[in-house]
């Protein structure tokens, strides 16, 4: 068995002072983070979304069913950037995942720089075509 298909890196850094990333799906399209009334933001996934990594914390906001059983036995917590690229080769992904590293930075205290992590699984199946349900309002801008 070969294993020369590795888990795919996308890094980008954002303009200091910029707004903090909100990613959308790849492959379907969907907002994954959805801001609610009190400015929280939370991780809205579609079934392509293997997980979110927050930088800031070191630790997962968001860990698909799939992505959870991956890594069942594996330390996912306290994670840094390398730390968690070797979790992926680990936890048995290939080149179907994209892993989105989105770098940005604001004021805080000082000026501060974090890197958040979006997996998006392409080895997701399509069976489910066509049963979503909602009716987005949506369009548009
Ligand atoms: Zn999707």
């Amino acid at each position: 068995m070969k294993s020369a298909s590795k888990p795919q890196l996308a890094s980008v850094e954002q303009p200091f002072g910029g707004t903090p990333p909100r990613p959308h799906c790849p492959i379907c399209g969907r907002a994954v983070l959805r801001v609610d009334d009190d400015g929280l933001t939370h991780a809205d996934p579609c079934r392509h979304l293997a997980f979110v990594f927050v930088g800031e914390v070191g630790d997962f906001e968001y860990r698909s069913p799939d992505f959870t059983r991956r890594t069942a036995h594996r330390r996912i917590h306290d994670l840094d950037l390398t730390r968690l690229r070797t979790l992926l080769v680990n936890a048995g992904y290939g080149n179907g995942l994209l892993a989105l590293e989105i770098t940005y930075g604001g004021m805080a205290c000082g000026p501060v720089w974090y890197t958040d992590v979006y997996g998006f699984d392409y080895g997701v199946g399509g069976e489910e075509e066509g049963k979503e349900g909602g009716s987005e309002g949506g369009g548009g801008a």
